[in-house]
């Protein structure tokens, strides 16, 4: 009886300090935070570009920043494309660091074809060449990345043509572009996998987005760049939550290594997305993070 009455009195003093600690910050910032997602990452929207396999980031550096971040496949699209095949054909290399290689065919063979691409005759022909060839890493999986500034251009008699070829030979699609190109697009191919690449960098409202996605079974949607997306201390803003909890089969993660700065970044961009995915329930956020593109390219991985 004593006994039991010392403790009672005294028990928070027989909690270790972590626990207490523990209490305070609970006490402090008024909730729990949610564990940051620690499971595999698809980046899925990788650009291993002239001037970083020229320049800072060789194939030893762009592979540790993959392998230290869980990265463990990639959607590779390079300008030019031999960025990518660079990344296909080192397969002792990525298979060390486990990560594996889907290769797109992107249409740009220098930055003034991202202007014309749409009536280049030139760039379908480049394509048809690319496809016929393959890489080392296995046939090409899709064609992109590619933009559209002006989404009439989706029109465009190489743009058709394009998303036709991709049809046919159940190519994806990584697409930069605006809200109303994704319909000019698919009316082309009705059938086409595309991949919305930033998922409307322009700000699309996300009421937008959710009508195209229940109107487009085959939209996914690339989440790099997207504004809006995360609220408060890098938390997904809660209308994109819903979103995500509403298709979650329907959206992927990319880093956009677009130019050197990205790969500088590239550990920050990876735990900006591990910590928005921990905020979603875990199967979701094995699927955004992973799983999604994984049932999409890599089979009997996902
Ligand atoms: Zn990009």
């Amino acid at each position: 009886m004593r006994t039991r009455h010392f403790f009672r009195r005294f028990w928070p003093l027989t909690l270790n300090p972590w626990a207490l600690a523990a209490i305070f910050l609970i006490a402090i910032t008024g909730r729990v935070q949610a564990a940051d997602y620690s499971g595999p990452l698809f980046d899925a929207h990788l650009h291993y570009n002239v001037e970083a396999w020229e320049g800072p980031h060789p194939l030893p550096d762009v592979l540790a920043r993959m392998q230290r971040n869980g990265v463990q496949a990639v959607l590779a699209n390079s300008r030019p494309n031999d960025g990518t095949k660079a990344l296909a054909e080192a397969r002792e290399q990525t298979q060390a660091a486990g990560v594996a290689v889907v290769p797109f065919i992107r249409l740009y063979r220098n930055r003034a074809d991202y202007d014309n691409w749409f009536r280049d005759e030139t760039i379908f022909t480049m394509v048809q060449t690319e496809f016929a060839r393959g890489t080392a890493a296995g046939p090409y999986r899709g064609i992109g990345e590619f933009h559209l500034y002006d989404s009439a251009n989706a029109n465009g008699p190489v743009a058709k043509k394009l998303m036709q070829f991709a049809q046919k030979n159940q190519l994806a699609v990584l697409a930069h572009v605006d809200d109303r190109a994704i319909d000019l697009l698919l009316a082309h191919a009705p059938g086409t996998r595309l991949i919305w690449a930033h998922t409307g960098i322009g700000g699309t409202p996300v009421a937008r987005v959710a009508e195209l996605m229940a109107r487009y079974p085959q939209l996914v949607g690339e989440l790099s760049y997207r504004p809006g997306l995360t609220c408060e201390a890098g938390k997904l803003c809660p209308e994109w939550r819903a979103l995500m909890l509403k298709h979650p089969t329907r959206f992927l993660i990319g880093s956009d290594t677009w130019v050197n700065q990205r790969w500088t970044q590239y550990d920050d961009l990876m735990q900006g997305y591990r910590r928005w995915l921990g905020d979603l329930p875990a199967d979701v956020a094995q699927r955004i993070g992973w799983g999604n593109g994984a049932a999409l390219f890599l089979s009997g991985k996902p």
